[in-house]
């Protein structure tokens, strides 16, 4: 079947896959699925985003849609927005943190969280079968402007934390949105949290010049260098559309997202006992480790944001996380929101009065090892199949969520097929490294010999 959608929505390289036209014919097809409803239209600061949003926005309006312009934004700020205003769906068009040259199409249901899969399935059956609907010329949709977005979305999120207690510690804090729209909300909203904000990379450039845009450690080296330079209590990173936050320490070591998640999860724990956590499979144990010393129950779900949001709407959870930098919190939007995640950190220091460098080391230690083994992509089933029935050979404890989880006394592994690339990819957790790197290794191997074995088969 012909796809538009991958695991992040509709990605591609601008004006090779990704042109003006093909925006249009896509927002006709959002336009004919939303029947004539209103639409919000919001984007990133890449420099082909205004240029899509306006086809966009002719696509959704030649359809009878009314169209909403939220104009430049975080994506969080965007998915707020859907709900402040009570609008039937939403297009974003923003790459994340991909390269510059790239840019994406994400579409919102009216809660403001990506459609369902079965939703993007009819919108692609629209566009490959050219069911666009176009509506007679006088019934065009009005194209309006929305602002203050942001204002609003700094003020809901303002809402979940304690003011009072946060503006009486004066923090300092560096921020570094990448040159992304991370800059538009939140050095705002650390100042108004009674903060001293200094900033790097914060002004919106769509060549990304100051760093890529994925907030990685090894992209981070300014950040941590300025968090010491400023005696900052901690700094923040956020990837271009500011949905993920990465986080240093007041001594400059940065930490990787399951780190922060789980000290938000134990935190969230302490004061709600028996909630649910939502995490995907690729997740490490420490989350299942709070989980069980803190009376909580974790619900796991395949890799990918959308799968953590609608897991938390079906279940009704408050609180969600990737291994990545994202952080979902329900009360305020079941979506990723490096704002709120800023926002919860901070909440946490004024709490507790202690430093994030002692809040992160004291949770459990947990290292964690990633790696690839190459597979033909009609090759992925069968090659999962025969894992499956040597796992259940080997009496393994394992779960089939998203490939294969594989769980042992003292750490687990992933394998599962990449959806983008013809990979298959793993994560290995444990306590220490040289069991990561061991796991990694056996099944590195396993894998390798069920995918010789497969490819000799049907080569015969
Ligand atoms: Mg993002």
């Amino acid at each position: 079947m012909r796809r538009l959608f991958g695991t992040n929505g509709i990605r591609g390289v601008v004006n090779e896959t990704l042109t003006p036209q093909f925006t249009l014919k896509v927002a006709e097809a959002v336009g004919t699925f939303f029947d004539g409803g209103e639409i919000l239209l919001g984007y990133d600061g890449r420099i082909s985003s205004p240029a899509l949003a306006s086809a966009a926005a002719s696509g959704l309006a030649s359809t009878g849609c009314t169209v909403y312009l939220a104009g430049m934004a975080p994506t969080p700020a965007i998915q707020y927005a859907m709900k402040r205003h009570g609008l039937d769906g939403g297009i974003i068009i923003t790459a994340s943190h991909n390269p510059p040259e790239y840019n994406g199409i994400k579409v919102l249901g009216n809660d403001g969280v990506e459609i369902s899969r079965e939703q993007e399935i009819k919108i692609e059956e629209i566009f490959f079968e050219e069911r666009q609907k176009r509506v007679e010329w006088n019934r065009i949709g009005e194209i309006r402007k929305l602002s203050g977005i942001i204002e609003e979305y700094i003020e809901a999120v303002k809402m979940h934390v304690n003011v009072e207690e946060i503006r009486k510690k004066h923090f300092r804090v560096v921020v570094d949105p990448g040159n992304g729209v991370g800059s538009l909300a939140a050095p705002q909203l650390l100042r108004e949290l009674g903060c001293k904000v200094f900033t790097i990379n914060a002004n919106v450039d769509g060549t990304f010049p100051g760093r890529p845009s994925e907030p990685k450690p090894e992209n981070l080296g300014d950040l941590a260098a300025v968090v010491k330079a400023v005696n900052a209590d901690f700094g923040v990173a956020y990837d271009g559309d500011a949905d993920r936050a990465i986080f240093v320490d007041e001594n400059g070591t940065i930490h990787w997202g399951d780190k922060t998640f789980a000290l938000i999860e134990k935190e969230f724990l302490k004061q709600n006992p028996g909630e649910v956590i939502v995490t995907p499979v690729s997740s490490s144990s420490l989350i299942k480790d709070i989980a069980k010393v803190y009376n909580g129950e974790v619900v796991w779900t395949k890799v990918g944001s959308v799968d953590v949001s609608h897991k938390m709407k079906e279940i009704n959870a408050k609180l969600g996380g990737e291994e990545n930098g994202g952080v979902f919190y329900g009360p305020h939007q079941p979506v990723r929101d490096g704002a709120m995640t800023t926002a919860l950190i901070l909440d946490i220091l004024a709490k507790t009065s202690r430093k994030l460098s002692e809040l992160l080391n004291e949770l459990p230690t947990c290292f964690i090892e990633k790696d690839k083994v190459e597979c033909p992509d009609d090759l992925k089933e069968k090659v999962l199949k025969a894992l499956y029935e040597e796992l259940e050979k080997e009496n393994l404890k394992f779960d089939t969520i998203d490939g294969a989880k594989i769980w042992f006394e003292d750490s687990s592994i992933l394998v599962r097929p990449s959806g983008t690339e013809p990979i298959f990819r793993l994560y290995a957790e444990a306590k220490n490294r040289d069991r990561t790197l061991e796991l990694i290794r056996k099944y590195k191997e396993k894998l390798g010999k069920i995918i010789t074995k497969i490819v000799q088969e049907v080569g015969n």
